[in-house]
């Protein structure tokens, strides 16, 4: 039921991190794989490294993801999964927070999540069959506190919706969307802050498990919901966050 052979699934934002261990996963279980990015030096090393294939997307320009899109659907003769990873996070106290900033986040985060969703509905609600995953955060769902991260927090919450909304005008013509809304995961930036001890602190006391996740721990969500294995799953929002939002 988790196979995915002759499956062709998009990945935005896979040339590292957590969008990188999606793709890994994805190949693994026998799907050709795309990977997105902005950064086409770090992604075409991964998507060579992976046997998947790359092309340079920024998310933020709506044109090019339909370009982008239109060109993969025609190289790969269809698509199957898209999966919206691509994001950013930053770390600002609200007040001093600029409307580039903010502007920013939102573009990257959920404007980015839309114009993707909206690029490849037309392709899947016309074959009447489509699996669509937003990698959301559990940022979404509480207010991670401790950290100042307002417009992080208020675009993920609306990946949420979006997710739901989407799920509601398509699932009757077949294609599904879904969301997962992972907790602390271990990248470079995560690690990084795990070096002081007063956020070591912070994050592994509010963690039930005790730990960061690591990126391998995010993929088998996404395989689940992108294979027959969650056929009758729409509209859900699967949390994979070591307990943080219990
Ligand atoms: P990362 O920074 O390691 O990787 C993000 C990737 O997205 C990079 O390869 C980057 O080049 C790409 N990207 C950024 N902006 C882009 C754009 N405009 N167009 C195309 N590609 C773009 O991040 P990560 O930690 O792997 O996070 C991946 C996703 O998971 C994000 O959506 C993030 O919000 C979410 N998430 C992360 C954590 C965590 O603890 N790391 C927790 C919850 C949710």
């Amino acid at each position: 039921a988790f196979d995915l052979q002759g499956k062709v699934c998009i990945v935005t934002g896979g040339a590292q991190g957590i969008g990188y261990a999606i793709s890994q996963d994805l190949v693994q279980h026998g799907a050709t794989v795309y990977i997105v990015d902005l950064n086409h030096e770090v992604g075409e090393k991964a998507a060579s490294a992976l046997g998947a294939h790359f092309k340079t997307l920024n998310v933020t320009d709506s044109d090019q993801v339909n370009a982008v899109f239109q060109q993969i659907i025609q190289e790969a003769g269809q698509v199957d999964v898209l999966v919206n990873n691509a994001g950013i996070v930053r770390n600002t106290p609200a007040e001093s927070t600029s409307d580039n900033e903010w502007n920013l986040i939102m573009k990257v985060n959920l404007d980015g999540v839309f114009a993707c969703c909206r690029a490849i509905s037309h392709h899947m609600l016309s074959r009447g069959s489509g699996s669509i995953i937003n990698i959301a955060s559990m940022s979404g769902i509480i207010s991670n506190h401790p950290q100042p991260q307002a417009a992080y927090n208020t675009s993920k919450a609306a990946v949420i919706m979006l997710t739901k909304s989407l799920a509601g005008e398509w699932a009757a013509r077949g294609v599904r969307v879904n969301a997962i809304a992972p907790g602390y995961v271990a990248t470079p930036l995560t690690k990084k802050g795990m070096e002081t001890e007063e956020w070591r602190k912070v994050w592994l006391d509010t963690i039930p498990m005790g730990r960061l996740a690591e990126p391998e721990e995010i993929g088998p969500s996404v395989v689940y919901l992108a294979s027959k294995a969650s056929s009758y799953v729409t509209g859900s929002v699967l949390t994979v966050d070591g307990g943080y939002t219990i």
